[in-house]
């Protein structure tokens, strides 16, 4: 069974029309797909869906693909939603008003001592990590790296998504260069969100594009973390964000394979309204 939770569009960074998306998934032969643009963020930014009419343009654009395209492919409405304390809307309102099937919650952005500085972890260069690690966090490393795990805890608790996202991205760009994972420190901060994940039951995704773009060594989370997530019993659901048709299956093989030898025998997938479990085979 293959599937994907976690794709974008052109209503925000996505680089492909929604129906070329469909198109690819189809050609990869995935069963379900779910569409989950990043949802708007307060303040100006080239990678999140602008505003509401936008949001409501989305919706037209994915309900008209999931008729059209009913009886080849399940389609689900989603959206990537930002959690920034005091910032962000709440991930219910979004629910709620646009009739979402189900949320995922990533953290791109991390909020620093102030409002003024965010530091941003994402995207293919590594000099604004370094700059925003300086700016928002004066590059003390355990401050910034707390700060982005506790900010995960906290949408846990206040916003309950249904999925978090690539949970340890903050490693993208960090390459060995600012902390290693190893670190007890870093273990320990791990340990305590997996306990969030757990006691709030959300899908841990297991996320490919850091490998298929060639940014991560590793996939979103690494090994040491989905170790700790199998023997906690934690659901994970394979996808690959992808931006592009080509991309909607981008490293699965390799991922199943390498899920299947930890030892994972399922994965999870939103499908005709509920979570539901599917061998990994
Ligand atoms: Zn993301
Ligand atoms: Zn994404």
């Amino acid at each position: 069974m293959k599937a994907n939770l976690h794709s974008h569009s052109p209503y925000c960074d996505g680089k492909a029309p929604m129906e070329e998306m469909v198109k690819g998934a189809l050609r990869k032969g995935l069963k379900i797909l779910g569409i989950s643009s990043h949802a708007p963020v307060p303040f100006k930014n080239s990678f999140s869906i602008p505003g509401n009419e936008q949001l409501r343009q989305y919706r037209k654009e994915v309900r008209y693909l999931q008729d059209k395209y009913k009886d080849q492919i399940a389609i689900y409405l989603s959206l990537e939603i930002d959690y920034i304390q005091g910032m962000t809307k709440d991930f219910e309102s979004f629910k709620k008003e646009f009739g979402l099937d189900y949320t995922i919650g990533s953290i791109h952005l991390v909020k620093g001592q102030s409002n003024d500085h965010l530091w941003f972890i994402d995207g293919p260069d590594a000099s604004n990590y370094d700059r925003g690690l300086r700016d928002a966090f004066g590059s003390d490393i355990y401050t910034a790296v707390s700060c982005y795990y506790h900010q995960i805890n906290e949408m846990i608790t206040t916003q309950k998504p249904d999925m978090i996202g690539h949970i340890d991205k903050i490693k993208m760009h960090n390459h060995n260069r600012y902390f290693s994972e190893d670190e007890s420190w870093y273990r320990q901060l791990v340990d305590e969100t997996l306990d969030y994940v757990k006691a709030n039951d959300c899908i841990l995704e297991v996320n490919t594009r850091g490998v298929y773009k060639g940014r991560s060594d590793s996939l979103f989370p690494g090994h040491m973390i989905l170790q700790k997530a199998l023997e906690q019993n934690i659901p994970i659901s394979l996808n690959s964000d992808a931006h592009k048709p080509d991309e909607m299956d981008g490293y699965y093989t390799e991922a199943m394979r390498f899920l299947k030898s930890i030892g994972f025998r399922e994965m999870y997938y939103y499908s005709q309204g509920d979570w539901k479990a599917f061998a990994l085979d």
